[in-house]
């Protein structure tokens, strides 16, 4: 496996994808998801060119902080993120991509409010209804993208999904058609705040090309990038 020859063949085809809609593709940010990657594997993937880690674990994103991997990167949490770990990621990443509760948000708010600075955020939605999964129900959105303009120390990006895996090539895009037209009304309803609503995060490994026919300004990519990855440790 060559890293630095997946970025570049990961980056074309978010290049094509995004030609092939009739988008610039500058407007499409490349996140490398990191999860299970070494500061090593961290370190030549900047050195590749990429130039945005997104994390998952709070644990892991602790021990690359603290090693200094991401120097030359920004990083974002993409992960899910339990209320009582508010405090290892607030300030320390520039957004959170997963933010699916009033209880989180106000966590997040308070712990911003504490250190005098403003944490960027975008909401995750629940766009195919799984049980399974994170994020806040289409329905209940409004509420909680009101309640995050109304945050002083929290500052409203835009919008998180992860649907099902693909297996069938094509079968998300309706789920990153629906995000996109919940995304472009969410901006309308509020424009009056002046908010910078510009992220649009969606599409993994098996579906990024359809995410930016979609729309989806940040697309999260792991196993294109890395190669699959090996089981789940154990805590380390
Ligand atoms: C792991 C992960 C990704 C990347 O998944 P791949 O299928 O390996 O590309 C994207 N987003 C989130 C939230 C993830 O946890």
């Amino acid at each position: 496996m060559d890293l630095s020859q997946n970025i570049k063949a990961v980056q074309e085809k978010i290049a094509a994808a995004a030609r092939a809609a009739g988008r610039d593709p500058g407007e499409i940010t490349l996140c490398a998801a990191t999860k299970v990657q070494t500061d090593e594997t961290i370190r030549a993937a900047i050195a590749g060119g990429i130039r945005l880690c997104g994390e998952n674990r709070v644990q892991e994103l602790t021990a690359h902080l603290e090693a200094g991997a991401y120097a030359g990167a920004e990083v974002h949490f993409i992960g899910h993120l339990q209320t009582n770990k508010v405090k290892q990621v607030v300030g320390r990443v520039a957004l959170i991509h997963s933010v699916d509760s009033e209880r989180l948000l106000r966590a997040i708010e308070a712990q911003a409010d504490k250190l005098g600075l403003v944490q960027d955020i975008l909401l995750e939605v629940n766009i195919a209804g799984e049980e399974s999964k994170g994020g806040i129900s289409p329905e209940k959105l409004p509420g909680l993208a009101g309640l995050a303009v109304s945050c002083p120390h929290v500052r409203l990006r835009g919008l998180m999904a992860i649907p099902p895996v693909s297996t069938v090539s094509g079968a998300n895009r309706r789920y990153f058609s629906q995000m996109r037209n919940l995304f472009v009304d969410i901006m309308k309803k509020m424009s009056d705040n002046q908010y910078v609503m510009d992220c649009l995060s969606m599409g993994m490994s098996a579906d990024y090309e359809d995410a930016v026919a979609e729309g989806a300004t940040l697309v999260r990519v792991g196993t294109a990038l890395f190669g699959p990855r090996p089981p789940v440790r154990a805590a380390h």
